[in-house]
This record gives structure tokens, sequence and C-alpha cells, in this order.
């Protein structure tokens, strides 16, 4: 085997979820593929550590120069709703619905003290700055049902006991063992709308 293709497929292999078959298989469809999607391919993956940033107002990702992502600096949404996710994915899933139009604030952790994430070390102090400046009439906290989120949606609504806003969750529509990230777009929608 050329030793290019080896290290090919080391590369590919390294990435998660992918299996060493399924190394074999992309490796092999990039060889076949036509040169301009390969060339637009590794044009892309090189984008990613040298444009893409993190938005300084949500903290979701941007290739805007000014690094304020397109959402944030969209001044047709809603600006009195703000909702909270824990991953970047999670925002993904919820614009992907095209329903709702919001702000949106990515915390990128929740808290788990046993694995040594405090909250020290999720973009809380930002979070709560914000909502003071702003006066966000609700905020959303799009709670992934597990016990770390448990603890992440406390210590928000403890550091907004003075604050004016409606603070919000998902409905048990969505089922125990869901994610946002997983869940089907009827599920998500049910569990926005029905929020309380
Ligand atoms: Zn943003």
């Amino acid at each position: 085997m050329p030793e290019s293709l080896k290290k090919l497929i080391d590369i590919i292999a390294y990435l998660p979820w992918i299996w060493e078959k399924s190394a074999a298989r992309l490796w092999f469809f990039l060889l076949k593929a036509n040169s301009t999607y390969v060339s637009n391919f590794s044009k892309q993956l090189e984008k990613i550590k040298t444009q893409i940033k993190t938005c300084n107002s949500c903290f979701g990702y941007t290739d805007n120069d000014n690094w304020i992502c397109s959402i944030c600096s969209d001044n047709s949404r809603d600006q009195d709703v703000i909702c909270v996710v824990e991953d970047y994915l999670d925002l993904i899933s919820i614009e992907k619905l095209k329903i709702f139009k919001w702000q949106y604030h990515v915390l990128w952790w929740s808290i788990s003290p046993v694995n040594w994430i405090l909250p020290k070390d999720l973009k809380f102090q930002e979070l709560f700055e914000k909502v003071k400046k702003l006066k966000y009439k609700e905020i959303i906290l799009a709670i992934n049902p597990n016990i770390e989120w448990e603890a992440t949606s406390m210590y928000i609504k403890e550091n907004l006991l003075n604050i004016d806003i409606n603070i919000t969750k998902l409905s048990k529509w969505l089922p125990n063992a869901g994610y946002i990230e997983y869940a089907d777009e009827i599920t998500l929608i049910n569990a926005f709308k029905w929020r309380n």
C-alpha cells in the first residue's frame, strides 16, 4: 500500500465514531471522487482552524471577521427570548427547525463535579451579564435530561433570582432518554412550544 494512502487511513481512522472499515470506505470514496470535490473538502478542512472562531456574544461558532455570528447580528430575530444550550450541536438542531428565531447562549459544558467541571468552567458569568444588560423577557433552559443539567439549571435559576425574567424549560415531550441533538423534529418542536 502506498505510504501516502497509509497516512490518509491513519488520519481518517483517528476520527471519533469511525471504525477501521469505515475509514477504508472513506479513503476509497475520496480516491474515486472528482478532484474539485476533494480540493474543496481539503480547503474547507483547513478553514476549521484558521477561520472559524467563537462568537463573542453567544459563544457558538462563526467565521465572521467581527467575531459575532450571523444569529447574534440578525436584528430581525426575537430580542426578548434567549435560549441556553449546552452544546453548539443543540443550537444547530434547534435552528434546523426554522421555527424559533430567538437569541442563544452556548455554555459548552454542564456542571459535573465528578468530572471536575465546575461553574467557573462554563460561560455562566457572560450569560448573567448579558441577561442583566439586555433585559430579556424569557430565558429557555434547553435542558438535556440528565443529572448534570439539573445542577446546571439550578445554578442558573439561583443566580437569576433577583432578575425579572421568566425562566422556562422544555416540556416533557422530550423523552427521558432523549437528547435535543437526537430528537425528531415534531418532538422537539412540541418540547419548545409547550415549554413551561
Ligand atoms: Zn452569536
